[in-house]
């Protein structure tokens, strides 16, 4: 029983899902012909309450594309200093648009209207135009934290007075809906572009979509297409995708008890200095600075439990569909023997 907790991307389509993308019904995509993403994606812009989503082949084309329809060259996007789309997207934001990132020294990976304000440059000629805000829900290296809406509607009043974009990285956006019981109406209405993952928890083996209304997504498509991520019969990865819409999203709520759970089990063993709050399905901590991280994490891989380090001394534990309720029950048992 090998124990994966490095990501929620490592989790494989089940029978079910794989049976869902047999029957696809698709057709080529770059003729908008493919009816299973065309259905995909009106499904998509009518949760969120938009009139446009686009099918993309990840989560990292699917923000870059909306930093490209959100900005100029030269301009300034305000994010976290976690944010995902400065820290994971290989320069991304510079190389495809152009554009600086002006970050905020948020808490868990979430700022404030104030810290919007300060951070937007000045009107002169000589300053970067700041052009955009993103933020991101859940925040990844935040550790699985979820914004306050209020605070989001603030930001959101901070961008119209400002004539600013507002993007929200959502790949684990469901984690938050699910966790704070909101909709994604509510989300749609807030923000100009959302892109969500289906690759994450949702188990779907590919696929992001970026949403919009027609008038700023208007350009996306030919965006997808200048960074090559048109597909042709995508409808069999978009098939997977209306499966998990329709049965693994209540199921995360399971996800976020057992990340709870390995927490308290942390926060019980000596050699471990500090386990962040958890909100939803991400488990970060700190170990004793006495103890040697490799040791560590190499005595877990030997009882077959896979985690990762994020670099100064945090590691981190994601709890997925695939990881199952003996593995969870064996991960305690193992943890508690570890004291
Ligand atoms: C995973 C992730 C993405 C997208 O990653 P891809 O691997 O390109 O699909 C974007 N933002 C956040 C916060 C993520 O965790």
């Amino acid at each position: 029983m090998k124990i994966d907790l490095r990501s929620d991307t490592v989790t494989k389509p089940t029978k079910a899902m794989l049976e869902a993308m047999m029957q696809a019904k698709v057709g080529d995509d770059v003729f908008r012909e493919d009816p299973t993403v065309n259905e995909l994606e009106s499904r998509i812009a009518k949760m969120f309450n938009k009139e446009s989503a686009l099918f993309f082949p990840s989560g990292t084309m699917a923000n870059q594309t909306a930093l490209k329809l959100l900005t100029n060259p030269g301009d300034q996007v305000i994010c976290d200093k976690y944010a995902h789309i400065c820290n994971y997207e290989s320069g991304g934001a510079s190389f495809n648009s152009g554009i600086s990132c002006q970050l905020i020294d948020g808490h868990r990976g979430m700022f404030n209207a104030d810290q919007v304000l300060n951070a937007i440059n000045p009107d002169a000629y000589y300053y970067s135009k700041t052009s955009l805000v993103e933020i991101e829900n859940t925040t990844n290296k935040g550790g699985g934290a979820c914004w306050d809406f209020e605070t989001i509607l603030d930001i959101k009043n901070v961008c119209k007075q400002n004539r600013l974009g507002f993007h929200l990285d959502g790949a684990r956006i469901w984690h938050a809906l699910v966790a704070k019981n909101e909709t994604t109406e509510q989300y749609g209405d807030a923000f100009d572009t959302i892109s969500v993952c289906l690759s994450k928890g949702l188990g779907c083996p590919v696929g992001s979509l970026l949403v919009g209304d027609s008038e700023i997504m208007k350009q996306a498509i030919r965006i997808r297409k200048t960074f090559g991520g048109n597909m042709r019969q995508a409808g069999y990865l978009a098939a997977a995708g209306l499966y998990a819409l329709d049965h693994n999203i209540a199921r995360l709520s399971q996800d976020h008890l057992r990340a709870k759970e390995i927490g308290a089990a942390l926060n019980n063993m000596g050699i471990i200095k500090s386990v962040e709050p958890i909100e939803t399905n991400i488990v970060i901590f700190e170990l004793h600075d006495v103890v040697d991280e490799n040791e560590f994490t190499q005595k877990l891989a030997h009882k077959n439990i896979h985690i990762i380090s994020m670099g100064s001394g945090k590691l981190r534990m994601v709890t997925h569909r695939d990881y199952t309720n003996n593995m969870h029950e064996y991960l305690m048992t193992e943890l508690k023997k570890m004291v």
